[in-house]
């Protein structure tokens, strides 16, 4: 809008006339003069209506709480005793002349201008454009924008390709349950969305791209907890001629370079590293937190990294199967065993876990490059030569054709945003998280298709 001032921008202007945009926060009637806090994306702003702007005046008695306004006005420095310096705005006031309503609004569900974590989930769901508006939910989107531009910011500058992979895309065995989606053009045949970017970040170090990364949607169908949700965001990326050294130290410089520049502290650089063996003696975990009561209060980052992680554990039918991923190298001591299906559960995978604050935020590997070490791992995990070409056949494909040896790691954006922001909840730093329940926000689905849509796609509902 024509000559808008940002409310955050007001302090600029002391004795000037200025148009604002924005909402109505609060408005306090006090009969002859009407108070207001204005709000837009900036920050926040008090302004008067006196008396003598008859007009605004008849227009201040109108306007409830979440309007959409535009007013025109005079910033004014406040009188010493009104001064609050704990304030956006705090020295200044709007001395309003005039109030043009943009839009009206409802009274909305629950009050947004306050903390909104108490607040019913469903109902926060429901109205999760309403909820976002509050102080809490903006901070943390901005810190998510933050985080990530940062990150990406850092990759460019270290000669990374931004390349995205597929969402429809073939069910890969990255270990939990697949969200199906029905082909209409083949009947009967789905896609998969992608669990992770895995195989077609291998497949572009394969393709020569050297330095891989993306902002990666990843979806699991996987049972929901505080810290997991069907879908999540990574930062996923992968580099060629690279050894665990290399790909640690352009992480670990990745997240300092960017947590730094947003203000926080971390506790220990470089991060530290323990082994899987050493975490479960010391933490009896994988993830574990190294602050102090006094560095928890102070919003401290205890990064660390785990590593020498078992490539294989067995499955409760007595099958070897992977512990991370199945795409990894073991060890270089280890590869004989490998190779030799010898000494299983000795074998250690060149996996490394990123650990901060209690949760696993980040985990990668250097990967296999060579097609030996790929039929020995799905060998040892009980799969016949024919099996392992259904699977992972492309890959073997691939791997004949001068794979150069590479390894990446994934990133958990939502964890590392709770780190940042001290909140427990995943869904306290998603935009449209879902309901405990599996509902997604605002809108409606899982929903029942209706019939001429079953029809088209070949599929008949079984009833229950
Ligand atoms: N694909 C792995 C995951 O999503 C991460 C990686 O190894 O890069 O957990």
């Amino acid at each position: 809008m024509k000559d808008r001032v940002l409310i955050g921008e007001l302090g600029g202007h002391v004795g000037e006339k200025v148009t604002i945009c924005g909402w109505v926060e609060v408005r306090r009637d006090q009969g002859k003069m009407v108070f207001f806090d204005f709000r837009d994306r900036s920050g926040k702003v008090q302004g008067v209506v006196l008396p003598k702007h008859e007009e605004a005046l008849e227009k201040a008695k109108e306007i409830r709480n979440e309007f959409v306004v535009q007013i025109e006005g005079s910033v004014n420095k406040r009188p010493e005793k009104n001064v609050n310096p704990d304030l956006q705005n705090g020295d200044i006031e709007l001395e309003i002349t005039d109030i043009k309503v943009l839009n009206v609004s409802e009274t909305p569900p629950f009050d947004i201008t306050s903390d909104t974590s108490g607040i019913d989930e469903n109902v926060r769901l429901q109205y999760r454009y309403l909820d976002l508006r509050s102080e809490r939910m903006q901070k943390n989107m901005r810190v998510r924008s933050e985080f990530v531009r940062r990150c990406r910011e850092y990759l460019f500058g270290k000669d990374f390709v931004e390349i995205e992979t597929p969402l429809l895309t073939e069910s890969t065995p990255e270990g939990s349950r697949d969200f199906v989606v029905p082909s209409r053009l083949n009947p009967g045949k789905f896609y998969a969305l992608p669990q992770s970017p895995q195989q077609y970040k291998q497949l572009l170090m394969t393709a020569g791209f050297e330095r891989y990364f993306q902002i990666a949607r990843a979806v699991r169908d996987e049972d929901l907890r505080a810290d997991r949700g069907f879908e999540h965001t990574q930062v996923d990326l992968e580099m060629s001629f690279a050894d665990m050294e290399t790909v640690m130290q352009t992480v670990e410089e990745m997240i300092t370079t960017t947590v730094e520049a947003m203000g926080y502290t971390i506790r220990e650089k470089p991060f530290p590293r323990i082994s899987y063996k050493e975490a479960v003696e010391k933490y009896g975990a994988d993830k574990f937190d190294m602050r102090t009561e006094e560095e928890k209060t102070k919003g401290v980052l205890a990064y660390a990294w785990v590593v020498n992680f078992p490539f294989f554990e067995k499955t409760d039918d007595g099958k070897w199967t992977f512990t991370h991923n199945p795409f990894s190298m073991p060890i270089t001591e280890h590869e004989e065993w490998l190779l030799k299906g010898e000494n299983i559960e000795n074998i250690l995978t060149t996996q490394y876990d990123i650990v901060c604050n209690g949760y696993e935020s980040g985990g990668g590997s250097i990967r296999t490059h060579r097609p030996d070490i790929l039929e020995a791992t799905y060998k040892i995990m009980g799969f016949s030569k024919e099996e392992m070409h259904e699977r992972v056949g492309h890959m073997l494909d691939a791997f004949k054709y001068g794979t150069p040896p590479h390894g990446g790691i994934a990133l958990g954006v939502e964890r590392n945003i709770m780190n940042l922001t001290g909140e427990s909840y995943l869904r306290e730093v998603q935009a449209f998280p879902m309901t405990r329940g599996g509902q997604t926000a605002v809108m409606k689905a899982p929903k029942a298709l209706e019939k001429k849509q079953l029809d088209e796609l070949g599929i008949e509902i079984k009833k229950k």
